[in-house]
């Protein structure tokens, strides 16, 4: 930063210093809680703990925040298909959901990043994936 030892205008006694520390949570989008990297300096008053977003800090915060993100997402997405496979073959899964072929084996290993929206249906899936799926065949078997 380059006013450093910056007051303050919270509490008017700390030092607003860069801080990176585990435990600080932001919504984004479908998330209400989700932690801010550990490793990420956000200048924090000393005193009272105001953090004081500039604006290379909120461009730096909102990078980070994206790929925890998609990073939950993914590992949201692998524990749901693992559940749900144990009901039904990858590739009926595939098919019913519409995906290409291979695209969960694509997901499980990192190469494709998973949509919000299809970690929906995984997780309302994988809930009560015989009930849901039987449910799902029957939708797209109706004229
Ligand atoms: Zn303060």
């Amino acid at each position: 930063m380059s006013k450093k030892n910056r007051r303050c205008h919270e509490c008017g006694i700390g030092k607003v210093v860069p801080q990176a520390r585990k435990g600080r949570f932001a919504r984004y989008k479908t998330m209400p809680k989700l932690e801010i990297p550990a490793d990420l300096p956000i200048p924090t008053c000393d005193n009272c703990g105001a953090e004081w977003l500039d604006e290379k800090t909120t461009q730096a915060l909102d990078t980070a925040l994206d790929n925890a993100f998609r990073t939950a997402l993914r590992e949201r997405a692998v524990k749901a298909i693992k559940k749900i496979t144990s009901h039904i073959s990858q590739r009926k899964l595939e098919s019913l959901l519409g995906l290409s072929h291979g695209y969960i084996s694509k997901l499980r290993t990192g190469g494709k990043n998973p949509s919000a929206e299809l970690v929906s249906q995984l997780a309302l899936i994988s809930r009560d994936p015989d009930q849901r799926i039987l449910e799902l065949e029957k939708f797209w078997e109706t004229l």
